[in-house]
This record gives C-alpha cells, sequence and structure tokens, in this order.
C-alpha cells in the first residue's frame, strides 16, 4: 500500500512525560505506516527548553505562523519542584501561555463522545463546547510579594507622557500583588471567532464573566461582546436559529449544570482553562476531550487538553504497566492533519484523518479501553488495556478502514 501525500508540513511539537511516551507511539503505530509524513520538528521538552533559554517554543510559535497548523504534546508548566527536579535555570513560563500569547486567538475544547462512556450529569445528552480566550488575564500578569506596610498603585504612562494613577492598596503589612491586562483587539477578535464559531455549529454561544464586581475589566468583555453582536451578527443568528446569552459566570455554571448541552460556552482565558477541566472529566475523562486554538489569522495548533501525566509516567519509568489514554493526543494529531489536507487539498488526508478517529471510537465501544474509561463505563466487561496494547487495537480497526 502506497503511503498517503503531505504537501506543506506540519509544525510539530514534542513534549514531557508519559504524554511524550505516548507521542512516539502515536506516530510509530498509527501515521507513520500510512501517512508520508512531513513535519518541522520542535522539541518543546521541558529539557531542550532550558537549554535554549525557551527559544525553542517562540521559534515553535513562529513556525506555526509561517505553515498554518501545528500539532503539540502536553507540556510540562515549571513550578518549584520542576526547577528542582530538571535543574532548571529559571522557572520557565507555560508553553501553552507563550504560544497562545503570539498567536492570539480562541481555544475551542469539545468533549469526545462514545456510546458506553455516560456524562456523568444525567441530564447532559448533548456536548457542551468551551471557547476559551486564549490571550492574557492571569496568563499574562505581573506580580509581586509586597514584604511589608506600604503603598500600591496602578499608573498609566500616556504617550505624551502625562499620568492617571490610581490606588490599588494600601498595605499595612505584607501582601501579594498582581497586575492583568487584556487588548480590545484580542477581545473582540475572541468575539468574532465565538460568534463564528456558533454559526457554522449552528449552536447557541453563552458568554459569562463577573461584570458585577469587575465594573471595568471584566464589563469591557461583556460590552464588546454585545456590541459586536448587535451590529454584525445578530440577523445572521436569527436566520440560522440561534441566540446568544450573556449572563453572570456564577449564573452560567448553575445553568450549565442544569441544562442538555449542545452550545458553545465562551469563557475567559482563566474560567475556560478550569471549567474545560470540570466539563471534561464530568463527560467521562480528561482524555476525552480535543483541543485547538484558532487564532484571527486563520492558524491552527491542535493539542490535547490533559497535562503530561506524570503519575503514569513516573510507573513507567519504574517498568511497571501503565494505562494512559492517548485519545486526545490522538484527536490532536487527527485535527492537525485533517486541516492540513483541508488546506493543501488532499481529501485522502482528511479521509485518513476521520477513519483513524472512527477505529478510536471503535475500539472503545467495542469493550476495549484504557483504565480511566473502564472503570467508569456502563458496557460490560471491558478489557482494561495497557497503553501500547489500546494503540495497537486501534491500529487493528484502523487498518480495517483503509
Ligand atoms: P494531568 O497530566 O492532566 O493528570 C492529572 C490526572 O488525570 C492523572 O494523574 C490521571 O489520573 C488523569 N489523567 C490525565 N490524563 C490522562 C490520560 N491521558 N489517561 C489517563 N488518565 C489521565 O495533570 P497534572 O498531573 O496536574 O499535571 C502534570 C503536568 O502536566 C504538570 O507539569 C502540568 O504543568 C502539565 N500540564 C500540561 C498541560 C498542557 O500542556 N496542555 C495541561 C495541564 C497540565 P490518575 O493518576 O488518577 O490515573
Ligand atoms: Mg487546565
Amino acid at each position: 500500500m502506497s503511503k498517503i501525500e503531505m504537501k506543506t508540513p506540519l509544525v510539530e511539537m514534542d513534549g514531557d512525560e508519559m504524554t511524550r511516551i505516548l507521542w512516539q507511539m502515536i506516530k510509530d503505530d498509527l501515521i507513520l505506516p500510512f501517512v508520508d509524513l512531513k513535519t518541522e520538528y520542535y522539541d518543546l521538552g521541558l529539557k531542550k527548553r532550558n537549554e535554549t533559554d525557551d527559544q525553542v517554543t517562540i521559534d515553535a510559535s513562529e513556525a506555526t505562523k509561517k505553515y498554518g497548523v501545528a500539532v503539540k504534546c502536553a507540556t510540562i508548566t515549571p513550578n518549584a519542584a520542576r526547577v528542582e527536579e530538571y535543574g532548571l535555570k529559571e522557572m520557565w513560563k507555560s508553553p501553552n501561555g507563550t504560544i497562545r500569547a503570539i498567536l492570539d486567538g480562541t481555544v475551542f475544547r469539545a468533549p469526545i463522545i462514545v456510546k458506553g462512556i455516560d456524562p456523568c450529569v444525567r441530564n447532559w445528552k448533548k456536548p457542551i463546547t468551551i471557547a476559551r480566550h486564549a490571550y492574557g488575564d492571569v496568563y499574562k500578569a505581573s506580580e509581586m510579594k509586597i514584604p511589608e506596610a506600604g503603598k500600591v498603585e496602578l499608573v498609566y504612562t500616556k504617550a505624551d507622557g502625562s499620568e492617571e494613577r490610581m490606588l490599588v492598596h494600601e498595605f499595612d503589612g505584607a501582601g501579594v500583588v498582581q497586575g492583568q491586562h487584556n487588548l480590545s483587539a484580542s477581545i473582540e477578535s475572541f468575539a468574532r471567532s465565538c460568534f463564528n464559531f456558533a454559526l457554522d455549529q449552528k449552536q447557541d454561544l453563552w458568554f459569562a464573566t463577573k461584570d458585577t464586581i469587575s465594573k471595568q475589566y471584566d464589563h469591557t468583555f461583556k460590552d464588546i461582546f454585545q456590541e459586536i453582536f448587535d451590529a454584525e451578527y445578530k440577523e445572521r443568528f436569527d436566520e440560522a436559529g440561534i441566540t446568544y446569552f450573556y449572563t453572570l459566570i456564577d449564573d452560567a455554571v448553575a445553568r450549565v449544570m442544569k441544562s442538555e448541552g449542545g452550545f458553545i460556552w465562551a469563557c475567559k482565558n482563566y474560567d475556560g482553562d478550569v471549567m474545560s477541566d470540570m466539563l471534561s472529566s464530568a463527560f467521562g475523562s480528561l482524555a476525552m476531550m480535543t483541543s485547538v486554538l484558532v487564532s484571527p489569522q486563520g492558524y491552527y495548533e491542535y493539542e490535547a487538553a490533559h497535562g503530561t501525566v506524570q503519575r503514569h509516567y513516573y510507573k513507567h519509568l519504574n517498568g511497571e504497566e501503565t494505562s494512559t489514554n492517548s485519545v486526545a493526543t490522538i484527536f490532536a494529531w487527527t485535527g492537525a492533519l485533517r486541516k492540513r489536507g483541508e488546506l493543501d487539498g488532499l481529501p485522502e488526508l482528511a479521509a485518513f484523518a476521520d477513519k483513524l478517529e472512527a477505529a478510536c471510537i471503535a475500539t472503545i465501544e467495542e469493550g476495549e479501553m484504557t483504565g480511566d474509561l473502564a472503570l467508569i463505563t456502563s458496557l460490560p466487561n471491558p478489557t482494561r488495556l495497557s497503553s501500547g496494547e489500546f494503540i495497537k487495537a486501534i491500529r487493528r480497526r484502523l487498518e480495517e478502514r483503509l
């Protein structure tokens, strides 16, 4: 069988720990035998980031702007323990944060629904897609520890040199302070990508912030969404029979729990980070969720929403068998290959991605799955496979389909 052709390389961003192990298995067993894979490889593993003073993350982001489509493995965001573990020169920033700051845009995350893995919220009948703003707020904040009493102010120095000041707090002892920002242009493109995605999916769009408390910051998000909706999207939403709905974040959370699903939930950066983990685990597993960053210029970065599965990696290093779910990482690859196929006019490549996804779903629905799913499935007598066996089980079903 001849291999499926590619034209433009994918930007391949390798990562850390257990997901790095899965990354290689996925390439070896599920992609390289069938696709004449072209990638431009960037090693975002922590060791390489440290060696390059994190330049490799910036280079990978710039390459994504050049080629348009990237696929990323989960990576460690260092904390104090990681600085020690890896002997780091610095506590490098989150690679996802760096990539998102360079590409801007919105991260869309949707659960992968399979028969036999039922959401633990009984009334959820349809997937809920999270649209997470990928720029700014706490991910681009400046923070300071305040060691002792003193005054902290916000100072805005205008182009003409004049200043506006505002008191943050008059400290009478130690504390902490944080300065956050966002950009109107980024919020506008976030709003447009959510409205466009809702029209594309023909689903209602919900948006929520804490505008009652954050009367300038969050209120700006609310106002920008409403202005763009009224000016550019209202008629098209009416025609499509879908609605745009804004509410307070507390109210949104309560309504989401009572809903049937089947809508898009636009979230500010932090809300989207936290709520997508809540949704994916409530829909079944952290590893059963797709995630794609769509930039306003039309660059795409596909990834898994979960982390590097550290606990499993240490078992793997100890020579113990692991049962780590590779579905989200496989779907990152299929998302990227399909998009490359669409952009380059390669229907065979897009069809390959569809078949690989179908093979993953069939494997689980036929009762062969990893431990995270075996624990919660409603299918009788599931077979719990190791990380490697699960990928081999997918390969058998993929070969039947090719
Ligand atoms: P995690 O890697 O998502 O894992 C948390 C737990 O969720 C695991 O211990 C495991 O539960 C379960 N889990 C997650 N993915 C799984 C999978 N594919 N198959 C089976 N079970 C899975 O989060 P973490 O342990 O908090 O973070 C580890 C590292 O990942 C950190 O260094 C963090 O910085 C990084 N991180 C990276 C990204 C990213 O690059 N996108 C996102 C989040 C976190 P059990 O242990 O109970 O089996
Ligand atoms: Mg998260």
